[in-house]
């Protein structure tokens, strides 16, 4: 199944958060079973669509989790220099990993979970930084040298991630 491939990462922040979920008042169980399978009980295990609507739609929240909870977390630092408030959205890209909007928004890739966690950083702290300075002049290459000073590599590392 196509889920296999993604990151040892994300298996490790699934893990945390494996319970019962509910979906239209039917139920079902989806916990990863290791680091690249996971486990899905139902009423109905022959129903593979629905198995394949039930991970598309678990997977894209527990991404949004893990994305928000990045983005928190290197978020103080941000407030502390005067960054306003950001708007946090998610939408699968074809071409971009993130944006951000000179209104705060900022938009992230979901399909970043499958990248290593030191990648996901690089594309949070490079639009966190654009909430202090929109272009990429050389206030804002300072203070992402500041706050990731080997942005470079993981810049380089995320380039051969394929989405
Ligand atoms: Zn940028």
């Amino acid at each position: 199944m196509f889920f296999s491939g993604f990151l040892f990462n994300f298996f490790s922040f699934l893990k945390e958060s494996r319970r019962e979920e509910k979906y239209n008042s039917n139920w079902y169980n989806i916990c990863p079973s290791n680091d690249r399978f996971f486990e899905v009980e139902l009423p109905d295990p022959n129903n593979r669509n629905r198995v394949c609507e039930l991970m598309v739609k678990w997977y894209s929240k527990h991404a949004k989790q893990l994305l928000e909870k990045r983005l928190q977390d290197w978020l103080p630092q941000f407030i502390r220099r005067g960054a306003p408030e950001p708007e946090l959205r998610f939408r699968r890209m074809q071409k971009r990993w993130g944006s951000c909007t000179k209104n705060n928004v900022i938009m992230l890739n979901t399909e970043l979970v499958k990248a290593p966690l030191q990648c996901i950083d690089y594309v949070i702290v490079h639009e966190l930084c654009h909430l202090v300075y929109p272009k990429h002049d050389t206030r804002f290459r300072s203070l992402l040298n500041r706050i990731l000073p080997d942005w470079e590599k993981r810049k380089a590392r995320l380039e051969r991630v394929v989405i």
